[in-house]
Formats: structure tokens, C-alpha cells, sequence
């Protein structure tokens, strides 16, 4: 998916660079902090925000709900998140139903649990998987669209749970070019090489440009 940048300048002298995150989900709220640069600063969305269902077809469609549900967000730009995995050998599922695999409210092993079994006959060579993320941007007065981009990374999947670290799926991906799991790498190394690092970096050059 191309960067979606329209050229006109949110950007003034003397104003916070301050984003608005649509998410009640603590782990990308802690990720978006790390991602940023320092001179970003990123508050969640108040705990009565009403996300609706994320019903639509694409992660797009999904971040551009998340990010609507907090307007209006005065003097601030919002930043919404959809990812998700896309499993080759089970024709890109779970994908935007990443949080759901399991059903509706289940839980991160949960998902993990069920993937392990939807995968237990594919052989090592058909394991192969990525994580995708889209990032969307919505100026907070007007809601204007201001930009969207997206980061994936390339990685295969275990047989069973292996590592404590991140969350969702993390404990079963091995990145390309490693040999242990999101769970037991280093946060560092996953912002570095992650879809959410990727979809960040791409973001940042669309916010440069913008402020240009
Ligand atoms: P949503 O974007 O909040 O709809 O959820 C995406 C779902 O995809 C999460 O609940 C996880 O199951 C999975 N997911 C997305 N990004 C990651 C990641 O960085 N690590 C592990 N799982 C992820």
C-alpha cells in the first residue's frame, strides 16, 4: 500500500508534537513510545472512548474507525494502529481477525493456542507468515485524513509457545533472519525490524514531510 500524503502544513512554530493514540491497547501504547523519537509525545485515548466493532474489510478501514472514535481531538493529531498476521499456509487468516482467531474476547494464548492447532500438520517449509501494520492519520479538528502508511515484516512460525515477552502472537514468530520468537527477543531488536517499527519510520517521513 502506497503513503497516502496530502501537502498542507498541520505544522506551527512552538506547537507540541503531541499525538493521540487510538488504542486502549497498553502493549501498542507502550511500543508507540519506544517507536517515537523523543520529541514525540504519545497520550492515550481517554478510557471513555467508544471504539465500535472493528468490522471492516482492510486494516485501513479498521485504523480509520479507531482513529474517528476520538474525534474531535482539539489541537492534536490521532494516530490509529491495525495489525495483524497473516499466515501463508492458511491463505493470509487470521489478518484482520488477528485478535479474534479464537473468538470474540479471547485471549493472546488463547489465539496462540488455536493457531498451534489450526497449523499442527504444516510442515516446517509451509510456515511461513508476516506481521502487518497500518497506520492512519486524522487531524483531531477536523478530521481530515492527513496520511496512512504500513510496515510488515517477514517471519515463519513455531510449533509451540516459546518465549514471555510482547504479546499476541509474538511467543510463536520467528523474525526473518533469527532463530527464537518475538517473545524471547529483546524489545530493541523487535522495534527495530517489527511491522509497528516499519509503519512508525514510514509514518515519521510523512510527519516531516508535512511540517516541511
Ligand atoms: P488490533 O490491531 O488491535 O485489531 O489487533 C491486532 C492483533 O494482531 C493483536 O491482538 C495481536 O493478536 C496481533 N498482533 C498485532 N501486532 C502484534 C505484535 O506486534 N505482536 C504480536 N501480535 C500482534
Amino acid at each position: 500500500m502506497p503513503a497516502i500524503c496530502f501537502s498542507f502544513s498541520w505544522w506551527y512554530p512552538g506547537l507540541r508534537k503531541t499525538l493521540l493514540l487510538a488504542s486502549g491497547n497498553a502493549h501498542k501504547l507502550e511500543e508507540f513510545r519506544r517507536l517515537l523519537p523523543e520529541d514525540y509525545e504519545i497520550v492515550s485515548a481517554p478510557p471513555e472512548t467508544f471504539f465500535p466493532p472493528e468490522d471492516r474489510e482492510t486494516y485501513f478501514g479498521n485504523a480509520w474507525l479507531k482513529a474517528n472514535a476520538c474525534l474531535p481531538a482539539p489541537g492534536r493529531l490521532i494516530l490509529a494502529d491495525d495489525s495483524g498476521l497473516e499466515v501463508d499456509a492458511l491463505d493470509g487468516r487470521p489478518g484482520i481477525l488477528s485478535s479474534r482467531f479464537a473468538g470474540s474476547g479471547a485471549s493472546s494464548l488463547m489465539n496462540c493456542q488455536a493457531l498451534i492447532r489450526e497449523m499442527k500438520e504444516t510442515v516446517p517449509e509451509k510456515r511461513t507468515a508476516r506481521f502487518r501494520c497500518v497506520l492512519v492519520l486524522l487531524d483531531g479538528d477536523s478530521g481530515r485524513l492527513m496520511g496512512a502508511v504500513q510496515g510488515v515484516v517477514e517471519g515463519r512460525l513455531t510449533k509451540g509457545v516459546l518465549g514471555e515477552g510482547g504479546f499476541g502472537y509474538d511467543p510463536l514468530f520467528i523474525p526473518e533472519g533469527y532463530q527464537v520468537t518475538f517473545g524471547i527477543l529483546p524489545s530493541s531488536i523487535k522495534d527495530r525490524i517489527s511491522h509497528r517499527g516499519r509503519a512508525v519510520r514510514n509514518m515519521m517521513r510523512l510527519l516531516e514531510s508535512l511540517s516541511a
